[in-house]
């Protein structure tokens, strides 16, 4: 059985923590590197009803793509509910590691995995990370689809591949439209709308659009068939946990580890109903 030093050193060579962001936090939160580790649970959040899923689990180690703590903090008290999700890890032996920029910008990484369950072809980089010679790694992913969809019809695979949510996919841009080339990018990603731009590509999945970014971008492209379609952001981001998982059970096969590898299918997007408008075409009230 593998000590949790070992599983970790396995996990940074997927995601080295020196190309996450400089403002993330990535890396081991919790955890011994000494003690033993036979089942791991993979999920999108630290949230206190993943870990109790961890327990009930029996696992040694949760991985999860957010931080509990983005920035610093000076207590742990279990009075606030990161100190409990810390005191809850503790009191269980679970250590909990967390690979978040670093595993976006891996090849593959969090928006292969969407492309895989998009069904898209990838063809390269959103934004390239200048680092990488083979020009594999970085931000985003520009995909091409092997048949033509309408907007309409690819919004309606997205909603149908990615993990059910409250939000469903929402559409800006002209639904007819044909998308024949897609950029995706899990997580929120309305910061890359130069580089989608300048892609040239017919559409742009990601998540947590809002109104004016999203508005002068589709005002800027009127001339051309940009569509913009907005994902939940946990739904953009669970398709990693599954290939995360492949990707460790594939080391602990080469090292006889016999880990037991999981991933979470707890939905943690904190949106939990949606009511359709009954008439879209019907505007303000008179
Ligand atoms: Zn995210």
């Amino acid at each position: 059985m593998p000590r949790l030093s070992e599983v970790i050193a396995a996990l940074d060579d997927l995601w080295p923590a020196e190309r996450a962001e400089s403002w993330d936090a990535v890396g081991t939160v919790v955890g011994d590197p000494d003690q033993e580790v036979s089942r791991v649970l993979f999920a999108v959040d630290p949230v206190q009803e993943i870990v109790d899923e961890a327990i009930k689990l029996g696992a040694d180690l949760l991985v999860t793509h957010h931080p509990l703590y983005l920035r610093g903090t000076t207590t742990v008290a279990a009075s606030h509910f990161k100190g409990r999700v810390v005191h809850t890890l503790i009191k269980n032996d679970i250590a909990l590691h967390v690979a978040h920029t670093n595993a976006d910008k891996a090849d593959p990484g969090v928006s292969d995995a969407l492309a895989g369950a998009l069904d898209l072809r990838v063809l390269r980089p959103l934004v390239p990370d200048p680092g990488d010679p083979h020009g594999r790694r970085g931000l985003g992913r520009i995909c091409a689809l092997d048949h033509p969809l309408t907007v309409r019809e690819f919004a309606a695979r997205a909603a149908s591949r990615l993990p059910a949510t409250a939000q469903g996919i929402r559409v800006a841009g002209y639904p007819e439209a044909t998308v024949r080339t897609v950029a995706v990018s899990g997580g929120s990603g309305d910061s890359l709308f130069d580089d989608v731009r300048a892609a040239g590509v017919d559409a742009f999945l990601t998540a947590d659009l809002r109104h004016h970014p999203a508005a002068e971008f589709t005002a800027a492209v009127a001339h051309s068939p940009l569509a913009l379609l907005d994902a939940a952001h946990w739904a953009t981001e669970w398709p990693w946990c599954e290939l995360a998982a492949t990707q460790l059970d594939e080391i602990s096969d080469r090292h006889g580890w016999d880990l037991r590898v999981h991933v979470s299918k707890t939905v943690t997007d904190p949106w939990t109903a949606h009511a359709a408008s009954p008439d879209t075409t019907a505007g303000a009230p008179n």
